[in-house]
């Protein structure tokens, strides 16, 4: 018997919205249900006092891939944001990622050689005292930073903030997390080495809507809830959430890093002057302040709005029923994953992608690409 929907997709992420809106325009009939109250998943925006807040952690769209560029730039217009985050530590600020500007805030030197000179020794004693344990490759996060940049950068950028983040010590967790942090001997505030950034101007939202226009959408609808329901409904469902719930964590759970955030209207135009300044010492409680108003606003001198929004972010240890924000990829999780997915490769009716039912950290550009593979992959 034919279906109702060729396809129902579970989660208007991006993963979601950019499935969705390719089968659409292929004439395939699409539903897409979501459990949150709001369509976007993780880039939703809520708009505060004429602001847009992004709900669920600051987002910074990067990308060098031209086609996803020119693709998301046909339903909004992007701006021309470059993330030039700001490092505070008790008080001092440095901007980041490290660059000259880093290094001259750090020790007053103003030539690329000078700050080499300084770097260079501090990285040859992290290295003697790896020799001297008889380790050829750093073990650990913090052996990999002091290789990378010295002890000053380390205890000054890296150490505090890294631990709030991941709530370990350095010396515990894995080396590959600092080693995606750019180092460079020129002037440069650009945290990204990408060809293409920016923040859609009127919002994420603005991308959402347009990814969806046309189809068939229902907000506050748990597919569990009524599961067998949709599954007759459909052809096939494109599934989004997280992978171990969709197979109702019979293997265990899966584990997650979260952020709390904690949102404050502030009555001034300006509270901090940029987007992003990241707390790197120990001793405060968050990990960073985003002030919305700046991904849109980047740029301009005047701010007509008097108002202005704030979140400060606190990172936490995840329990069940807590947002599911980062992957936490230890041994322990990574083959936990792979039991699951060994049941997901045997389904014929369901496609699995996005973050959640992946299990992997994707960043927005990467996940509307894998949503572009993946439906071609049906055709
Ligand atoms: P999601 O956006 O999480 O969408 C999944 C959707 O599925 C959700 O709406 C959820 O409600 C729904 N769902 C789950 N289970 C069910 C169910 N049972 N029934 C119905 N609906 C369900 N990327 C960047 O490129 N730049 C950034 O600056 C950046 N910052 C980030 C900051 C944070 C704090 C986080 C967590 C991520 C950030 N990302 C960033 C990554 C970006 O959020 C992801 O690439 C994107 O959200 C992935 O989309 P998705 O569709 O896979 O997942
Ligand atoms: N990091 C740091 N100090 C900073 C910013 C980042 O030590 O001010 C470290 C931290 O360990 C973090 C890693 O660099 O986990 C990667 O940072 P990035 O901003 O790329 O990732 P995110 O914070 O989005 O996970």
């Amino acid at each position: 018997m034919a279906k109702k929907y060729d396809y129902i997709i579970v989660g208007s992420g991006l993963f979601g919205a950019t499935f969705a809106h390719l089968a659409n325009k292929d004439g395939k009939k699409c539903l897409v249900i979501d459990k949150r109250p709001q369509l976007g998943g993780n880039v939703y925006c809520e708009d505060v006092q004429g602001i847009h807040v992004h709900k669920y952690g600051a987002h910074i769209f990067h990308t060098n891939n031209k086609d996803i560029w020119d693709f998301v730039n046909l339903f909004v217009p992007f701006n021309r944001y470059t993330n030039c985050p700001v490092a505070n530590y008790k008080g001092r600020l440095f901007n980041l990622p490290f660059n000259m500007n880093t290094f001259y805030q750090m020790w007053g030197v103003t030539t690329p050689e000078d700050a080499r000179g300084i770097i260079e020794e501090q990285k040859a004693e992290a290295k003697a005292s790896m020799q001297r344990d008889g380790a050829a490759e750093p073990r650990n996060l913090e052996e990999q930073a002091l290789l990378l940049v010295g002890r000053d950068i380390y205890e000054t950028l890296i150490k505090g903030y890294t631990e709030k983040q991941w709530g370990r010590p350095c010396s515990e967790l894995p080396s590959f997390i600092i080693r995606r942090l750019p180092v460079r001997f020129v002037f440069d505030n650009n945290y990204f080495n990408d060809a293409y950034q920016g923040i859609p101007v009127g919002g994420y939202n603005k991308l959402t809507e347009g990814l969806l226009e046309g189809i068939e959408c229902k907000t506050d609808t748990d597919f569990f809830n009524n599961r067998e329901y949709w599954e007759s409904l459909a052809r096939k469902i494109v599934y989004t959430g997280a992978i171990d719930e969709f197979y109702g964590y019979c293997f265990g759970r899966l584990e997650w890093r979260t952020v709390r955030f904690d949102q404050e209207t502030l009555d001034v135009p300006n509270y901090q002057g940029n987007a992003v300044v990241n707390y790197t010492d120990a001793e405060t409680p968050y990990t960073r302040i985003i002030e919305h108003k700046h991904f849109e606003t980047f740029g301009q001198e005047v701010y007509d709005n008097q108002h202005t929004v704030v979140s400060r972010e606190y990172s936490t240890e995840w329990k069940p029923g807590m947002e599911p924000f980062y992957t936490v990829n230890n041994d322990r999780n990574n083959q936990l994953y792979l039991r699951y997915k060994a049941l997901a490769d045997k389904e014929e009716n369901v496609i699995f992608g996005g973050r959640l039912a992946e299990y992997k950290y994707y960043d927005m550009a990467p996940v509307i690409e894998r949503a572009m593979s993946v439906y071609k992959s049906q055709l």
